[in-house]
């Protein structure tokens, strides 16, 4: 039997309006896709630059047909192995999606969310949902229905599943003559990738391509800068003989290092478990945030794995 709230939230969406919804990566700002007034009003709610394209969630593979152009056999590949998941991917559109989704561009990005609300909601619509992360343009994605509340307040209609699982925006990638092109860094890894396609991919995060990847992202209003351990210590040590009031960003064991130092602590979890790092990630940057410090310092992460889309995060977000 289908939930008040899906019932209500189905409601918003026919009607043209803004839904914000979990899934696995983070909260989505929707509206139906095929209807260009109701995505407008995604754009205008987040201020977000109209050439900056947006993602077409499914919760079908049938869905498929009415978006794209064509699927190629390596998109398959990516498709059974990662879908419903935290990968988008770039496909020549249709010309069924308007405009405004692609943000003019002739390719639409497309996933298949993992969260059993979102897949709920996508069908209950009967239509693919375009949605980009549920905060303002520019600010961190929203990884818990607080942040959207703390973001929009009651000015959207407000699904609260908690907590999302990843906390970091899917993988955005294209398949061009065979060979995959990573726009966006994310869970889904370089080495996932490989080992499903064959392929090393290229990554190409400031690609033409990819709009979306040139806009100031993720970044808190307190100034954040990313420590390296060789100088993790002293800098912070700085800064509180300055008078600063400093947030730290970090695993438990560096937060360990620094026992005795009048700072604000955001533990990120063990560093052997960076899943739970990536996931606490937009948290941490978001309450930090709240809590009126001079400073925020994060520390360095090796950039291999799931340690690179962290790494691509942090310093979009320390970058002004
Ligand atoms: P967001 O929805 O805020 O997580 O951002 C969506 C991301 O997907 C942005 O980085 C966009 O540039 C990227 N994206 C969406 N559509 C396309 C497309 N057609 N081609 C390339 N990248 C896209
Ligand atoms: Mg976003």
């Amino acid at each position: 039997m289908q939930s008040d709230l899906i019932r209500k939230a189905t409601e918003v969406l026919q009607g043209g309006g803004l839904v914000a919804f979990p899934t696995e990566t983070v909260y989505g700002l929707g509206a139906n896709a095929f209807e260009s007034a109701a995505v407008e009003k995604i754009f205008s709610m987040k201020e977000r630059p109209s050439s900056n394209p947006l993602i077409v969630h499914i919760a079908e593979i049938s869905q498929l047909k009415d978006l794209v152009e064509k699927v190629e056999p390596m998109e398959q590949l990516l498709i059974a192995a990662f879908w419903p998941g935290p990968l988008t991917l770039v496909f020549p559109k249709s010309d069924k999606v308007p405009k405004i989704v692609s943000g003019g561009l002739k390719t639409v990005a497309v996933r298949m969310p993992a969260h059993p609300m979102a897949l709920e909601l996508i069908k209950s619509c009967g239509f693919p949902i375009a949605a980009p992360s549920a905060n303002p343009s520019g600010k961190p994605s929203a990884t818990h229905h607080e942040h959207v509340k703390a973001y929009f307040g009651d000015r959207i209609f407000r699904m609260e599943g908690g907590e999302t699982q990843h906390g970091l925006e899917s993988t955005v990638v294209q398949v061009k003559n065979k060979v995959p092109h990573i726009y966006r860094l994310g869970s889904v890894t370089p080495e996932d990738i490989e080992r499903v396609t064959g392929v090393k991919p290229v990554i190409d995060t400031r690609s033409p391509h990819s709009p979306g990847t040139h806009f100031k992202h993720y970044s808190p209003e307190t100034q954040l800068c990313v420590l390296t351990k060789e100088v993790w210590k002293t800098r912070i040590y700085q800064a509180l003989e300055h008078g600063k009031r400093v947030g730290i960003l970090a695993t438990t064991e560096s937060a360990r290092s620094l026992r005795g130092f009048e700072v604000t602590v955001f533990d990120l979890g063990s560093e052997s478990n960076l899943m739970e790092v990536g996931s606490r990630l937009y948290s941490g940057l978001i309450e930090l945030d709240q809590q009126k410090l001079n400073i925020i310092f994060v520390q360095e992460f090796p950039k291999t794995g799931l340690g690179l889309a962290i790494m691509d995060r942090l310093q979009r977000a320390a970058s002004r």
